[in-house]
């Protein structure tokens, strides 16, 4: 099968290595779509790919022993290797499993664990099924395009009552706008490139900045009678960004962070957290038990068309990356056998 790798700074390529063997609960699934995400950073540093890929939609190929899927199944391919037996997989939380499997070491090879190839192998647990009707390219958005905001909209409970801060619109931002709109929540978005304010205006956001203005506090304070926004849902990993979360969410209000980011951020107990009552929470993905919450905003959105910016062949997996790094876009899926 065909793979993707790195070839050095900006520069990626198909290499051919083995198909991977089902083995025990583990099957092959055959790559259908899958959605670039940060890879695009190693691309850029000319690093070599952790996982090769870790969002995707496929069909079943083949299977070892008799488990949850069989050969044909449509499914969607969640991310990592979880144990599947402690307390946080067991309640669905598999992404925060202290006791990630070792692939190379069961499996016997370091090919086949990403979903930018012909063929990944996973344990039948982690392959939840699509709806008929439903295509590839709109599954594979139940990863990250939907699915790593939408665990921060359950987490801090948003509905048709609150008015959201999204800060950060690139393809996690751009899909919170699309959970927003899913739930009725007014949207207030912070992006810096042109392209993607525009493209979260399309999607029903009613007023977009550039982080670079001055006064954002006061700005958002103004267009919510003085309060600020009920909730705000971090995606940018930037620090000002965070900073302006907490600062243009009102009282009693709930912020979660999805950005990712190693940067300290300053938070003074009692200003920011204490006397003001702010719900501060980290969210990473969701939980397992509410994939069927997450399919329905695919299946249902009318905004998921806009959310894939662009549909690639894997064979040009150097201009998605490129795509990534320039801001022009959304979300950016690649189509394997092509
Ligand atoms: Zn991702
Ligand atoms: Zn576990």
């Amino acid at each position: 099968m065909k793979k993707v790798v790195i070839l050095g700074e900006r520069q990626a390529g198909l290499v051919e290595v083995p198909d991977p063997q089902p083995k025990q609960d583990w099957v092959v699934v055959k790559v259908r779509a899958s959605a670039l995400c940060t890879e695009y950073k190693s691309y850029l540093a000319g690093r070599p790919l952790a996982a090769g890929g870790h969002e995707g939609a496929g069909e079943v190929a083949a299977t070892a022993d008799p488990g949850p899927v069989k050969t044909g199944d449509r499914v969607v391919i969640l991310p990592q290797y979880p144990c599947g037996r402690c307390a946080l997989c067991k309640k669905g939380d598999y992404v925060y499993c202290e006791n990630n499997l070792d692939f190379q070491a069961f499996t016997g090879s370091a090919d086949g664990c990403g979903t930018f190839a012909h063929y990944i192998l996973k344990p039948g647990w982690l392959l939840p099924p699509i709806p008929d009707g439903m295509s590839y390219e709109h599954a594979t958005m139940a990863i990250d395009g939907i699915g790593a905001s939408f665990g921060a909209f359950q987490a801090i409970q948003v509905s048709a009552l609150d008015t959201v801060l999204i800060t950060g619109l690139g393809p996690v931002g751009l899909g919170a706008v699309v959970n927003a709109r899913f739930r009725g929540a007014r949207v207030i978005g912070v992006e810096p490139v042109p392209w993607r304010r525009e493209r979260a205006l399309q999607m029903g956001a009613e007023m977009v900045f550039d982080p670079g203005e001055p006064g954002l506090v006061e700005k958002i304070l103004a267009c919510t009678e003085g309060q600020g926004a009920t909730c705000s849902v971090e995606c940018s990993g930037k620090v000002a960004s965070q900073r302006l979360c907490l600062d243009a969410t009102r009282r009693r209000g709930r912020v979660a962070f999805v950005g990712e980011s190693n940067d300290t951020l300053a938070v003074r107990a009692s200003p920011d957290l204490l006397r003001k009552g702010l719900t501060l929470v980290g969210s990473w993905l969701y939980n397992l038990y509410d994939y069927p919450r997450v399919i329905q905003v695919i299946q249902e959105s009318p905004l998921i068309d806009l959310l894939i910016s662009h549909v690639i062949p894997m064979s040009r997996i150097q201009d998605g990356f490129e795509l990534l790094a320039s801001g022009q876009c959304a979300k950016v899926v690649v189509d394997p056998w092509r």
